[in-house]
């Protein structure tokens, strides 16, 4: 490179997870204090090769020197990110703190600092979108980001303007064949189609901070759809929600306030949100058992929780996650695990629940293996409390024996789903 040819260099935009919330959880000055020590440990980590600094409500920018190519650039921002990890592992909080960090290169030429500058925040904006540490911008980021931005805030409208709803999936007793019980299931939908998945506005929700509202949305719903309908009504409780330090209050509130009756309503955690505190959500696990409520570990198998903590897991069900159901008659493997979780369950006297159970063939092999409950496209979709009621009225009976019944039709409608998100942003 000649003397007069400008050197290439990075821009990284580093952005702190859910700031307003930390704030609120620390204070104000202990925030400050903690920034400013973010601020110090950045520093110090890119030493001489560049400069940081704090653009506000833990937001920092820096610029480092002598990056040739996007790993170079990559190496640098997982050094950073793995500095703030360092420090947020020592603050006292149920829930750490992360940093995403958007990364653009410069040539020196060519692209203004402050397109540069935007570039890296909407890198940044990508990797909070995709729960990365890090993204490098390409051309993608800019529609992922508009994409996330226009949904998320459609989606505060939503919950404003009744847009959401809570649908009810039941769940077929195995031995009986009759309906045991539903799964609280949220559905957005507009002009009667939905708009996109769960799986799409469910981290909507928790970016945007509404999850708690949404949460006692669904449990309210539920716990009155399951006086309505007589049947056991379980709801889903994401990990945030499980370690919020307002969590057992409203727990309780809902419970008295909405009493279920002989049906005791069931939360369903999934295995990994058990892992971020284990200690911490054991015993409020307890907690819920004392009030009544039962546990149930959903999407099992897919946490990587230890046997050794397993043990430790108080909870009255499980729930075999459906990727291990979906290939159970074909793929031996999968039918050895979903055995092994059902001996394991029993041991511990657990009720087992396959979901993702699609057809009849699946039906018999997981009743084979001793699974007491199952829920799927088989019987029903999620639908809503009337036709829910509507379904039971007719459907109260051994459903095992009406086995040329048609199996559910996927909706026609269009439906915005993870994966299609992921597929528009490449
Ligand atoms: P989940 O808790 O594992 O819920 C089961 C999902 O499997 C539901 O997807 C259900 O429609 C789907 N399912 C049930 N049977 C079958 C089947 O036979 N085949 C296939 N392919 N799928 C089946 P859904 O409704 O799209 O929800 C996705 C996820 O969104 C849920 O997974 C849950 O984690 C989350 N979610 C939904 N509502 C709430 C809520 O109110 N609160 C929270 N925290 N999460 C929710
Ligand atoms: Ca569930
Ligand atoms: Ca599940």
């Amino acid at each position: 490179m000649g003397v007069d040819a400008p050197a290439p260099f990075c821009l990284l935009s580093l952005d702190v997870s859910d700031f307003s919330r930390l704030q609120a959880r620390l204070g104000h000055k202990a925030c400050l204090n903690l920034m400013q020590m973010l601020c110090n440990a950045l520093r110090d980590a890119l030493g001489a090769r560049g400069r940081v600094i704090a653009v506000g409500e833990g937001r920092f920018g820096a610029v480092v020197a002598k990056i040739f190519n996007s790993g170079h650039a990559m190496l640098a921002a997982e050094k950073l990110a793995r500095t703030a990890d360092g420090l947020f592992g020592q603050v006292d909080l149920a829930i750490k703190p992360r940093v995403f960090i958007g990364v653009a290169i410069g040539t020196g030429n060519g692209l203004l600092a402050e397109e540069l500058l935007q570039k890296s925040q909407i890198a940044a904006e990508a990797a909070r979108a995709r729960s990365e540490r890090v993204v490098v911008y390409d051309s993608s980021c800019d529609r992922e980001v508009l994409l996330s931005w226009s949904l998320g805030n459609d989606f505060a409208r939503a919950l404003d303007g009744g847009e959401l709803s809570v649908h009810y999936q039941p769940k077929i007793d195995v031995d009986s064949g009759i309906p045991s019980g539903a799964e609280a299931l949220m559905r957005w939908e507009r002009d009667g189609k939905p708009v996109a998945t769960p799986d799409v506005f469910i981290p909507l929700a928790t970016e945007a901070g509404l999850m708690q509202q949404l949460t006692w949305y669904s449990l309210s719903n539920a716990l009155r759809a399951s006086v309505a309908a007589d049947i056991p009504i379980a709801v889903n409780i994401s990990a945030e929600i499980l370690h919020h330090r307002e969590f057992l209050d409203m727990m309780h509130t809902a419970i008295t306030t909405w009493n279920p009756g002989k049906h005791a309503a069931t939360v369903e955690i999934t295995e990994g949100a058990l892992v971020t505190d284990f200690e911490e959500a054991m015993q409020r696990l307890n907690r819920l058992r004392d009030m009544g409520i039962r546990v149930s570990i959903d999407d099992f198998g897919t946490g990587y929780s230890s046997l050794g903590y397993f043990k430790k897991i108080p909870a009255d069900e499980l729930k075999v996650d459906k990727s291990f159901v979906r290939n159970l008659v074909g793929d031996p493997d999968d039918r050895r695990l979903v055995k092994t979780i059902i001996e394991l369950a029993r041991h511990f006297r657990m009720q087992v629940v396959a979901e993702g159970v699609e057809d009849w063939q699946t039906f018999d092999t997981l009743a084979d293996l001793g699974c007491d409950c199952i829920q799927g496209f088989l019987f029903a979709r999620a639908m809503s409390l009337e036709r829910l009621q509507d379904w039971l009225t007719h459907n109260r009976r051994d459903l095992r024996v009406d086995r040329t019944a048609a199996e559910m039709q996927p909706p026609r409608t269009a439906v915005v789903s993870a994966a299609e998100v992921q597929a528009l942003a490449r």
